[in-house]
């Protein structure tokens, strides 16, 4: 939607929740079922259901979370509560070592894509293994090769960062890409002025709501003469003397829904506190027009001017601008015209 400028912070953070919730939610899920399984054949203590209590109440902060920094730090409370509850479990199963690895590996190389930042893939790495040494260590023997997992942890974080900051260049990328078909699909391109499709989305949007404070209206601008324009001096110079108008147009509508409609016309809607206001607002422009020193040219442009009126559709609304527009083109040009109120059919 035209005007809804997103950050790639806001953007990342929109895609990586409901990915991570519902990711949170299953490793919950499956350290519960893992210890209810392991809990059916041999007796496990009831405090390592805790740590997936900590991993349900890490999920719901995830859930509550209003920012990818929130996103991290959830994240890494529930990493290192599944990771305690899966060391300690095996350690109650007996022969940690053998799970030592897995592990570690299995719950700190997946999550990497989804954080912003390499550092927080980095930090979360070290965090899960940190946890697993400080619960799994008391029960070490000879058995572990330590400079073969040391290698291996190293390892992990390394790619965990690795992939990190892949996914990040791809998200950027792809972030950068939508903005520029946005801007495109949006934007007209010899001004650079917002283009039908921006008004309309946001005029219907205007018009629907209810709530708002002030009246409704709307501009229909035409340059006048400018195919003579075009035929004296050029195409080139009728593109120069549209970029200015554009600008012009820019300058006087500021904080209103403007563009150009197309060829030579712009428009304007304005919410605005009366009919004075607006009219006030009509005559800005075609002073500002009639009075610029373009290239030397006599410039001058022409306004049709309607109140939107309770119930009207917006094509009523258009046609009875440009029905007014029409009026101020016939009756000498360079002026602005209020239209005609909407004649009731009975
Ligand atoms: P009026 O005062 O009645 O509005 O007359 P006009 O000459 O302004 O209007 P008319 O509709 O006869 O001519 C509009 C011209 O605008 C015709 C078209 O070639 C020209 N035009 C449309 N788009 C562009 C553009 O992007 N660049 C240039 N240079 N000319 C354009
Ligand atoms: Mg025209
Ligand atoms: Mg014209």
């Amino acid at each position: 939607m035209q005007g809804t400028e997103e950050s790639l912070e806001q953007k990342s953070f929109a895609q990586l929740r409901p990915l991570k919730v519902s990711s949170e939610i299953l490793a919950t899920a499956a350290c519960s079922l893992v210890l209810a399984l392991a809990n059916a054949s041999q007796h496990i203590s009831p405090w390592l259901y805790g740590y997936c209590l900590v991993a349900g109440i890490a999920c719901y902060l995830t859930y509550r979370a209003r920012t990818t920094r929130h996103l991290w730090l959830t994240g890494l409370l529930l990493l290192c509560a599944c990771t305690a509850c899966l060391g300690s479990l095996a350690i109650a199963i007996g022969n940690p070592i053998i799970w030592f690895l897995p592990i570690g590996l299995v719950l700190s190389l997946p999550v990497s894509a989804m954080h912003v930042h390499p550092w927080h893939a980095l930090s979360t790495g070290a965090a899960i293994w940190a946890t697993l040494f400080y619960v799994v260590q008391p029960s070490f023997d000879r058995q572990l090769d330590l400079t073969l997992t040391l290698i291996l942890i190293v390892g992990s974080l390394l790619v965990a960062t690795l992939v990190c900051t892949t996914f990040c260049h791809t998200r950027k990328d792809v972030f950068d890409l939508q903005r520029q078909l946005h801007g495109m699909a949006y934007n007209d391109t010899l001004t650079g002025l917002p283009n039908r499709r921006a008004f309309m989305e946001r005029l219907t949007a205007t018009l629907a709501d209810d709530a708002a404070p002030a009246p409704l209206f709307f501009l229909m601008l035409d340059i006048d003469d400018f195919k003579k324009i075009n035929d004296g001096f050029g195409h080139d110079v009728g593109d120069r003397v549209l970029v200015e108008v554009a600008k012009m147009l820019r300058d006087q509508s500021q904080g209103h829904n403007f563009a150009r409609l197309g060829g030579e016309e712009f428009a304007v809607a304005a919410r605005v506190a009366d009919v004075a206001v607006a009219q006030e607002l009509a005559r800005s422009i075609v002073d500002a027009v009639n009075s610029s020193q373009l290239f030397g040219l006599s410039l001058s442009i022409s306004v049709g001017l309607a109140n939107h009126e309770p119930e009207e559709s917006i094509f009523s609304l258009m046609r009875r601008a440009d029905l007014a527009l029409y009026d101020a083109k016939s009756s000498g040009k360079n002026r602005y015209v209020m239209a005609a109120q909407v004649v009731l059919s009975v």
